[in-house]
């Protein structure tokens, strides 16, 4: 049996390893669980799962539009961000075409790209930020897409709003940036300016955001993205009909209002960069200031080495040896009772 000779390139994605009863800080999920408020909607909802769910999931949309200021027509939703990577791919990209993104950034860019038989090409960051001039160099005529992170992962660098701004003045038209913001609702630098408020000045952007993070609901598998209804409604083409099921619809729409879990998850994510911050400061390491809910820091020894000695000490972390960052972890802000531990195991290296 032959495989199609795109997927030649493409090897199944390889999730972070952990072990049962470990703290598992690897993957920027919320560590206060999920929002309370979905789950309650959930409750209610079970009883219709003999029913199909919406398949443009109107009532979340509508509560999108509401929160973004933007007509309905603006918004898709998708089995989680991942799926609309895949979609906008399976949209606009035609076989052989150029995909540009960065070389330390989310891999769904690149398997999008690859899957649709795209050519990607990824540009180096340059002191852990996108390089957008090397990018915009490197656009050709065959370039079909731009993938961008912001905040990054996994560095949680970010580009301000006037740099986005710019960079799409300079963009031919032929050309998408996919703007990625799992986790501007993270972001506090007064820089920092979301996407969303570019969408409609810009024709060839789209914004993706997600459920999976800062609401608490990354198991559910719910993301959407915000762009001209003339992107979006070409997007609906390659949509499966049922994409999203009804429970995530449901829950999405209720936590997207749970201000008090949004606010405590925001706290903790402040206080612990304070004190994170502070205790790698007192030991000297590198780390970039973050925008996100996790730390990207400099650890100068072999990162896959000191994910195993964490791992059998009973915290998983995240080497960034795939990311081409050998030296490098993620770490993935829990409650102060993880980060003090995550602080105890760093030290233990250095003894
Ligand atoms: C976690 C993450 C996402 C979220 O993906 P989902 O499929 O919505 O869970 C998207 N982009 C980046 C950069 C991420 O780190």
């Amino acid at each position: 049996m032959k495989i199609r000779k795109t997927l030649r390139n493409v090897t199944p994605y390889i999730a972070g390893k952990t072990k049962p009863g470990a703290i598992k800080l690897s993957s920027n999920e919320n560590p206060l669980g999920p929002s309370p408020k979905a789950l309650n909607a959930i409750q209610q909802e079970l009883n219709h799962l003999n029913r199909y769910p919406d398949g443009r999931s109107g009532t979340l949309i509508s509560a999108l539009a509401d929160h973004y200021k933007l007509a309905p027509e603006c918004f898709i939703v998708g089995n989680g961000s991942d799926e609309i990577f895949a979609l906008i791919a399976g949209t606009f990209l035609e076989e052989g075409q150029e995909v540009i993104t960065a070389d330390s950034t989310f891999s769904e860019y690149n398997f999008s790209g690859l899957l649709f038989g795209g050519h990607v090409i990824k540009i180096a960051l340059r002191d852990g930020f996108f390089d957008t001039e090397a990018m915009l160099a490197a656009i050709t005529d065959e370039t079909c897409l731009v993938f961008i992170a912001n905040p990054n992962n996994p560095t949680g660098t970010f580009l301000k709003q006037n740099e986005i701004r710019s960079f799409l003045k300079r963009l031919p038209n032929h050309v998408i940036l996919v703007l990625d913001e799992a986790y501007a609702e993270f972001a506090t630098h007064e820089d920092f300016g979301s996407g969303c408020d570019l969408v409609m000045d810009f024709p060839n952007l789209i914004v993706t955001r997600t459920f999976s993070k800062i609401y608490g609901l990354a198991g559910l598998r719910i993301g959407y993205a915000m762009a001209y209804p003339s992107l979006t409604q070409e997007i609906f083409r390659a949509k499966q009909a049922f994409n999203v099921n009804l429970l995530a619809q449901c829950a999405a729409a209720e936590a997207l209002n749970d201000h008090d879990f949004i606010q405590k998850t925001l706290n903790l994510c402040s206080e612990g960069k304070k004190y994170l911050y502070e205790a790698l400061d007192r030991d000297n390491y590198f780390y970039y200031p973050s925008e996100a809910n996790f730390i990207c820091i400099r650890i100068g020894k072999d990162s896959k080495e000191v994910f195993d000695d964490f791992l059998d000490q009973g915290m998983a972390i995240r080497p960034l040896a795939s990311f081409g960052m050998e030296d490098w972890i993620r770490y993935t802000i829990g409650t102060q009772e993880q980060n003090e531990e995550f602080i105890r195991l760093l030290k233990s290296l250095r003894e």
